[in-house]
């Protein structure tokens, strides 16, 4: 189940697995797939929510049910290392930096581990990066082959998008969403609860389309990376600003509570003023680590 690679590597095949038509095909098969899991409360700790660098500020990283971190900007900075060996999966959003940047340091402290190789799942465009750039025996060691091809400590999935694949107790859906680089949204479900990660994104419509359509939406996690000063440098890099997210919610599902993050540090104050002053109470900031159990 989700193994096969679709070779999502261009925007073109993406938007062929997005045509409108598919949507609703798509999430439902989502939500069935989640039925056939078994049925118990989905656990996610905030170990990272910012996007970028400073004491105190950990970059990007989620952890569901203490086994799949969803990104990875600081899992070996917030776990001992009894909990890495725990990790099992890691799932991108995308290829840049604050989303991976853990990642090295935790394949290097699982070498010898006894388990199974970590996974790092992705759609293949962010894998690709992955290995070309970063294990590549150049930048950081090719631990695909490492201490052995026989016995590698890591593996990489490349996941099909728009279709969901396991891990572990969760099944997760990959969504494309708008980034300066390929970048993915996902949608994390259980039986009965679920959740939408956008990963890195500019306004967009086709996550929203999906999230409407997913029953048991418990929450919404939605970055935001710099004030509505910022909004020029905000478009060029393709982010989200308050005044961007606050139109976007419109496209969401009602009544949902929505969680920000992936704030730029030296952003953060202004940010946190300009979304007391939307008065919107959907929105609320991720500041700092916290576990959610839905
Ligand atoms: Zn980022
Ligand atoms: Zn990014």
């Amino acid at each position: 189940m989700g193994e096969e690679s679709d070779n999502t590597g261009t925007g073109r095949t993406i938007s062929k697995h997005f045509d409108q038509r598919r949507i609703g095909p798509l999430a439902r098969e989502s939500y069935n797939r989640s039925a056939l899991l078994p049925r118990s409360s989905l656990a996610i700790r905030v170990l990272g929510t910012y996007g970028g660098s400073a004491p105190g500020y950990r970059m990007t990283t989620f952890l569901i049910d203490g086994e799949t971190a969803l990104d990875a900007g600081a899992l070996t900075e917030t776990l001992p290392l009894g909990a890495q060996r725990r990790v099992r999966r890691v799932v991108l959003t995308h290829a840049h930096f604050d989303h991976f940047a853990s990642l090295p340091f935790l394949v290097a402290n699982l070498v010898g581990r006894e388990s199974a190789p970590l996974e790092v799942a992705a759609p293949e465009s962010v894998l690709t990066a992955l290995r070309k750039h970063v294990f590549n025996d150049v930048t950081w060691p090719d631990f695909t082959r490492l201490p052995s091809p026989a016995k590698p400590t890591l593996r990489f999935r490349p996941t099909p998008v728009g279709r969901p694949f396991r891990a572990g107790a969760v099944a997760i859906t990959p969504v494309p969403v708008e980034h300066v680089i390929p970048s993915y949204g996902y949608v994390v479900s259980k039986p009965g609860r679920a959740v939408v990660f956008s990963g890195d994104t500019c306004p967009t419509e086709r996550i929203w389309a999906v999230a409407r359509r997913v029953r048991d939406l418990k929450a919404i996690f939605l970055e935001v990376s710099f004030s509505d000063a910022q909004a020029d440098l905000a478009r060029d890099s393709c982010h989200m600003t308050p005044s961007l997210v606050f139109e976007e919610l419109a496209k969401m599902p009602p009544r949902v509570p929505v969680y920000l993050y992936h704030m730029k540090p030296p952003s953060l104050a202004r940010i946190r003023r300009e979304i007391a002053a939307l008065r919107e109470p959907r929105l609320k900031l991720l500041e700092s680590e916290r576990s959610f159990r839905f």
